[in-house]
């Protein structure tokens, strides 16, 4: 397929510029000011007053399938992906049967060539079933291209354990990710432990359960060798441990989460559900220290842990409630109303965090706009006010504390790998 997009402000290295951009199959072939039709069967794309970003990547979705396709589907996660902006994301394992052999990993891998509207390199488990008991078959996963390896959704409890998951990562030239959580300092909480857990009278979460677990993973990592990746900070303790770590030199890198720089726990205006989130809002000093964090360059990233549940299993008090919020879907716009409409972030900022660093903390070969990279782009009114709806969403999971916001920014139609992988409606983009 040909696709020429016209008239865009296109986003790149030196900043917006107006621009013509041609596509033909997945690779763009031309960005130049002014550039003509020539076969017929192109298909013309007008972007008069919208930006052309560079297709955004998530290292951090839980598209549920296989095991749990009452949640999402790779169809339904992808499609919600798309419509958010992101051409590329990571499927988390935690998964039925969870990719932690050959087979298992395929058996995803051959839905996900069937099913996804965008690229997705899912990840392999750490520990088989992520029991955290035996480890995984580290070089049969990686033979089949997991993008790194994690058991997200649960720490690793063992140090034992990501030791040596670290030595043979380490070998295989991939990262260890790491959802960290210790188990012993959960406490069968619901939310952050501080002033609002006592005022609504639940169960905390103190931040120590997450940054105790990070400051022996990056000793292990040191001894490993090891590129590690910490999954979704939420402390402020975990951002001083990785800024020391990277100082020490030492190839530590993270990422933030959209809900864990736009609130914190005080925004918890009731005892429901879709404010429970793993790991939760914080106080309102960590939600300051993630925003400086991703500023100064500790926080390498933003990834959105989309993570879909039925209705039932979030529409009830927190303590019932299963862990995670949905996010792909307005990631973007919420991050640009907040933070780039306000004046603190620039827009390049913000492409920078969601298109470019996770390309090059990961070494990909996507998250730029330029002649001859793939065709991964997403194109984004910047002016339309949008009122996020759940009876709008794509993703299955309608379980966000955002209905009802206003935002502005929502991506209107993303290609991913030379395809239209999703349009909005009402946009008409297209002439022809
Ligand atoms: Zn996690």
């Amino acid at each position: 397929m040909t696709i020429l997009i016209k008239n865009g402000q296109v986003m790149l290295e030196q900043g917006l510029v107006q621009r013509d951009v041609l596509i033909k199959e997945d690779k763009i072939v031309n960005i130049a000011p002014h550039i003509e039709q020539i076969e017929c069967d192109t298909v013309v794309i007008d972007a008069s007053h919208k930006v052309i970003l560079p297709g955004f990547i998530d290292v951090h979705v839980h598209w549920r399938e296989p095991g749990f396709e009452y949640k999402e589907t790779i169809k339904t996660g992808s499609t919600a992906a798309a419509r958010g902006g992101f051409t590329t994301a990571m499927p988390m394992p935690n998964l039925n049967p969870v990719p932690d052999t050959k087979e298992n990993l395929q058996k995803q891998l051959n839905i996900i060539a069937q099913d996804s509207l965008i690229r997705a390199i899912p990840y392999g488990a750490i520990t088989k079933g992520e029991l955290g008991e035996d480890l995984a078959d580290f070089s049969d996963l990686a033979e089949l291209g997991c993008f790194a390896f994690t058991d997200d959704g649960r720490g690793v409890q063992s140090a034992g354990m990501m030791y040596e998951a670290m030595q043979q990562a380490s070998k295989l030239g991939k990262a260890v990710v790491a959802h960290c959580e210790d188990n012993s300092l959960i406490l069968g909480g619901c939310m952050h432990e501080g002033k609002r857990s006592h005022q609504l009278g639940l169960q905390g979460i103190p931040s120590v359960c997450e940054s105790v677990q990070i400051a022996r993973d990056i000793l292990l990592a040191e001894a490993a060798n090891c590129h590690y990746h910490v999954c979704h900070v939420s402390t402020k303790e975990s951002v001083r441990l990785v800024r020391d770590a990277k100082r020490a030199g030492i190839h530590v890198t993270c990422e933030v989460c959209p809900h864990h720089l736009l609130c914190n726990d005080m925004d918890i205006t009731e005892n429901h559900g879709n404010w429970k989130m793993n790991p939760p809002l914080r106080d309102f000093s960590d939600q300051k220290a993630l925003i400086e964090g991703l500023e100064d360059g500790t926080i390498d990233m933003i990834a959105t842990d989309h993570a879909p549940h039925t209705l039932e299993e979030k529409n009830c008090c927190m303590s019932k409630a299963a862990f995670g919020i949905v996010g792909c879907e307005t990631a973007f716009a919420q991050l640009y109303t907040a933070f780039v409409k306000t004046g603190r972030w620039s827009l390049k900022q913000l492409v920078d965090w969601m298109s470019i660093k996770p390309a090059q903390v990961f070494q990909l070969p996507y998250g730029k706009l330029a002649i001859q990279s793939c065709a991964d782009l997403t194109i984004v009114d910047l002016e339309k006010e949008t009122v996020i709806d759940i009876d709008t969403f794509k993703s299955k999971g309608k379980n966000t504390p955002f209905h009802k916001r206003v935002v502005y920014g929502m991506p209107e139609l993303t290609i991913s790998r030379g395809k239209i992988a999703y349009q909005e409606e009402s946009a008409c983009l297209q002439n022809n």
